[in-house]
C-alpha cells in the first residue's frame, strides 16, 4: 500500500532518542506514525474576543500577556496564574503544578490560548488552556500517550510533517469506487483524521479508514476461499442408491428424529461432500445441546461408506472419549471400525482399515500423515479450544480432506461478515423439542451456604447430580489452577458436603483415574462432581442437573453458556447458580445478562459489544489484528465494506485484491480450513 521510506529520521523533530522511544510502541517507519490515531478531539476552533467568550463554552482567545506568576499556596500547591488582554478586555488563566510554562509564556507576548471558560472567584477563567500555534484556534487532536512522548509531542510532531507524511501515501482504491461511494480519498482522509476541518469532514475520514480496516480482513477472507475453491477434492464421495439405504437405516436405527433444523444442514453438508467440484470447508454452528455430533457422525458414515477414513478431533480427552462411545453406540450394527487414538491409546495408523473412523485429540493431528491419501474427510469438534499451532499443522500437512468445523460459540453476523467469510455456514437453529429451560441465579457470597443446603436436599430427594466448577485461573489448566481445585474439593468434601460422594476431576490426572470418575459419575455413583473448567466443552451427562460456577465473573461469557449447557440435557428442570465475590457493576451487568438470556448468539453478540473480539471470542483471539478505528458490532459499516469489496471485482475482476491489505494485518493468519 505504501512505498514509504523507512526512515523515521527524515522527519523533523525525531532524533535517535525519539526513535528509541517510539520503538517501543511499535512506530518504526513514517507510515505508522501516520498511522497512530488520535484517541480523542477538543475543539478549539471557535475563536472570540475575550468580551464574548461565554462561561462553559470551548474557545480559543488571543491576546498580549500582561502578567505571569508562579504562585506557592500556604497548602503546599503551586500555581501558575497569568493575566492576557485583546482589545475587548481581559482573562485570567490558571495551571496548577506546571511552573515550566514561565519559559514559553513570556509577559509582553501576544499568545493564543484555549480551553474551556468557566467563572473562578467570579472571573471570567480558563483553567489549564493550551497555548501556541499546534494547540489552539482548530480542532486538535489527543493523542494515546506513551513513553515519555506526550499527545503535544505527536500533535506538534504531526502538524509539522503531515504533508510529508501523506504524500508518501499511495491510494489504494479505485477512482471509480471512491466517486461511486462517495469516500474520501486516502491522503484526505489520513489528513483530516490528524487535522480535522470540522466534525463533518473527521466523521467523513473515520468512515474511509474504518473501512479500509473491514475490507482488508474482508480481501484476505475472499482470497482465501478463492485458492480454497481451486482446489478439487482428490477422494470423491458418492451416493449409490444403496449408500443411500445404508444412510436411511442407520437414520431409522437412532433413538430420536433428526430435527428439521439437523436435517437441514446435514442435506447442505451431504451436498458438500458429494461434489465432485470442490473441497468442503463448512463452519457447522449450534448452541451447546443442539445436536451437532450426529451430523459428524452421519458425514463420517457417509466417508465410511465410500471406503475412505473420517478424522474426527476433540479438544479434550474427555471429549474424544465420550464421541468414541457415542459412535460406537450409534453405529455399532453397521460394523465400522472405529478407532480412539489420544496420547494415551496408541493404534498403529497403517495397519487399519482404509474405511475407518478415527477419534482423537490433537495427538491425531501429528500422526495424520501416517494416514496417507485415505482421509476422505476431517471433523475438528469445538474448533476455538485448539491451539495456533495445531491448525497450522493441520493445514500444511498432507492434501486437504473435506473439513467440517464445528462450534458451540456462536458467531455474530458481522464476525462472521469480516474473517469468516472464507468458511461456508451452516446453522442448527433449534434445540431437540424435549428441553427445558435451564433456571440460572446468580449467588452473592452471603448467600453460598443457602445454595449448597439447597443443592444437598435436592440430590437426596431427587437423586439428580450436580457439578462444582472451580473458578477460571489461566488461560490453560496450570499446577495452580488443579491446587486451587483440589484445596476447594477438600473443604467441600469435609465441611459442606460430608454426607455426599464426591469426587475431582482435572486436567493432569492419569487418564484411567479421570475415566473412572467420568464413568461412577455417569452411573449416579458419585454425587458432585467437582472439576476445574475443563469441563467446558462437551461432556453429555443427562442426569446432572445442577450446575455450580465457582468466581463466574472470571469467564467469558461464551465459557459460561458452554458451562451452563452441561446441564439441561435430560427431562427435569435443570440449575445453574453463578457464584460471585465480585462487586464491579460491569461484571454483575454481565452476569445479569446470561442470567436472563439462553440464547448463544445473543449472548455472543452481547460480549462482542461490551468485552471487544479479542477477549469474547477465543475462536479468534490469536493474531488478532488491532483495528483502530473500525467497530466489529457495526453491521452498518461491514455491509457497506462487502458491497464496496464485490463492486471492485465485479467491476474489475484484474484488480489485486492484496493492495486492499494492509500490513498491520498481515500477521493474522487466515487459513483455509480454520475458523481463525
Ligand atoms: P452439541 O451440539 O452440543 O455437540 P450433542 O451432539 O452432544 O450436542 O447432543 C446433545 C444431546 O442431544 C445428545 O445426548 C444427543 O444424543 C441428543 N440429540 C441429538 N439430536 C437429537 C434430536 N434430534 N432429538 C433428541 N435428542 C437429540
Ligand atoms: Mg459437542
Amino acid at each position: 500500500m505504501t512505498n514509504t521510506p523507512n526512515q523515521l529520521d527524515q522527519i523533523s523533530g525525531i532524533g535517535p532518542q525519539t526513535i528509541k522511544k517510539l520503538e517501543k510502541i511499535n512506530i518504526i517507519n513514517p507510515s505508522n506514525l501516520l498511522f497512530h490515531f488520535p484517541s480523542r478531539y477538543l475543539d478549539f476552533s471557535h475563536i472570540t474576543k475575550i468580551k464574548d467568550a461565554q462561561t462553559d463554552s470551548s474557545i480559543t482567545v488571543t491576546g498580549k500577556v500582561l502578567d505571569f506568576k508562579n504562585i506557592y499556596t500556604r497548602h503546599g500547591k503551586n500555581i501558575q496564574k497569568a493575566i492576557i488582554q485583546d482589545s475587548t478586555g481581559q482573562m485570567e488563566l490558571l495551571w496548577f503544578n506546571q511552573p515550566y510554562l514561565s519559559s514559553s509564556i513570556n509577559i509582553g507576548s501576544i499568545i493564543s490560548f484555549a480551553g474551556t471558560v468557566t467563572l473562578y472567584q467570579n472571573k471570567k477563567t480558563i483553567i489549564s488552556p493550551e497555548h501556541g500555534q499546534y494547540n489552539t484556534g482548530k480542532i486538535i487532536a489527543v493523542y494515546p500517550e506513551t513513553q515519555g512522548l506526550g499527545s503535544k509531542w505527536f500533535r506538534k510532531t504531526i502538524q509539522n510533517n503531515i504533508k510529508f507524511l501523506v504524500s508518501q501515501i499511495e491510494e489504494n482504491l479505485p477512482k471509480s469506487i471512491l466517486k461511486e461511494y462517495n469516500l474520501h480519498y486516502l491522503e484526505s482522509a489520513l489528513f483530516q483524521i490528524h487535522l480535522p476541518t470540522n466534525d463533518k469532514l473527521l466523521n467523513l475520514a473515520r468512515l474511509r479508514l474504518a473501512l479500509d480496516e473491514i475490507l482488508s480482513l474482508q480481501s484476505q477472507s475472499y482470497l482465501t476461499k478463492k485458492e480454497w475453491l481451486s482446489k478439487q477434492p482428490q477422494n470423491v464421495l458418492n451416493e449409490t442408491p444403496k449408500i443411500k439405504k445404508q444412510i436411511k437405516s442407520l437414520l431409522d436405527s437412532l433413538p430420536f428424529k433428526l430435527t428439521s433444523s439437523q436435517k437441514e444442514v446435514w442435506q447442505e453438508i451431504k451436498s458438500d461432500l458429494l461434489s465432485s467440484q470442490k473441497i468442503m470447508n463448512r463452519l457447522l454452528q449450534g448452541d451447546v445441546g443442539s445436536g451437532k455430533t450426529i451430523i459428524a457422525l452421519l458425514a463420517a458414515y457417509l466417508t465410511h461408506l465410500n471406503n475412505f477414513s473420517s478424522l474426527i478431533i476433540a479438544p479434550t480427552e474427555i471429549l474424544a472419549r465420550q464421541h468414541f462411545q457415542n459412535f460406537e453406540k450409534f453405529l455399532k450394527p453397521f460394523k465400522v471400525p472405529i478407532f480412539l487414538l489420544t496420547a494415551n491409546n496408541k493404534v498403529d495408523l497403517k495397519k487399519i482399515p482404509h474405511n475407518s473412523i478415527i477419534i482423537g485429540t490433537h495427538a491425531v493431528i501429528f500422526r495424520k500423515v501416517e494416514l496417507g491419501d485415505q482421509v476422505g474427510l476431517l471433523v475438528i469438534d469445538e474448533q476455538h479450544k485448539f491451539g495456533v499451532k495445531q491448525r497450522a499443522f493441520l493445514n500444511s500437512s498432507i492434501k486437504q480432506p473435506h473439513t467440517l468445523t464445528m462450534t458451540a460459540t456462536p458467531i455474530p453476523r458481522t464476525i462472521y461478515l469480516t474473517f469468516l467469510g472464507n468458511l461456508e455456514l451452516s446453522t442448527i437453529n433449534a434445540l431437540p423439542e424435549n428441553r427445558k429451560k435451564i433456571k440460572t441465579f446468580l449467588v452473592p457470597n452471603h448467600k453460598k451456604m443457602d445454595c449448597y443446603r439447597w443443592v444437598e436436599n435436592q440430590i437426596k430427594t431427587t437423586k439428580c447430580q450436580a457439578f462444582i466448577v472451580c473458578p477460571f485461573i489461566e488461560e490453560s489448566e496450570t499446577l495452580t489452577s488443579i491446587k486451587s481445585a483440589k484445596k476447594e474439593f477438600e473443604f467441600l468434601s469435609q465441611s459442606i458436603f460430608p454426607n455426599l460422594k464426591l469426587a475431582l476431576i482435572h486436567g493432569k490426572m492419569k487418564s484411567e483415574e479421570r475415566e473412572k470418575v467420568i464413568a461412577d459419575f455417569q452411573a449416579n455413583k458419585i454425587n458432585i462432581l467437582i472439576t476445574t473448567p475443563i469441563i467446558e466443552v462437551g461432556v453429555d451427562i443427562p442426569n446432572a442437573s445442577i450446575i455450580i460456577i465457582q468466581s463466574a465473573d472470571r469467564f467469558g461469557l461464551a465459557s459460561l453458556h458452554q458451562l451452563r449447557g452441561r446441564v439441561g440435557r435430560g427431562q427435569e428442570q435443570s440449575f445453574c447458580y453463578l457464584f460471585t465475590e465480585s462487586n464491579n457493576q460491569k461484571a454483575l451487568n454481565r452476569l445479569q445478562f446470561i442470567q436472563g438470556n439462553h440464547n448463544g448468539l445473543k449472548i455472543a453478540e452481547y460480549d462482542l459489544k461490551t468485552r471487544g473480539p479479542g477477549e469474547a471470542f477465543s475462536i479468534i483471539q490469536h493474531g488478532f489484528p488491532s483495528l483502530k478505528l473500525a467497530n466489529l458490532s457495526d453491521l452498518k459499516l461491514i455491509k457497506l465494506s462487502e458491497k464496496i469489496l464485490s463492486s471492485i471485482i465485479a467491476q474489475n475482476p484484474n484488480f489485486d485484491l492484496n493492495k486492499l491489505i494492509k500490513e498491520n494485518t498481515n500477521a493474522y493468519p487466515l487459513n483455509p480450513s480454520v475458523i481463525s
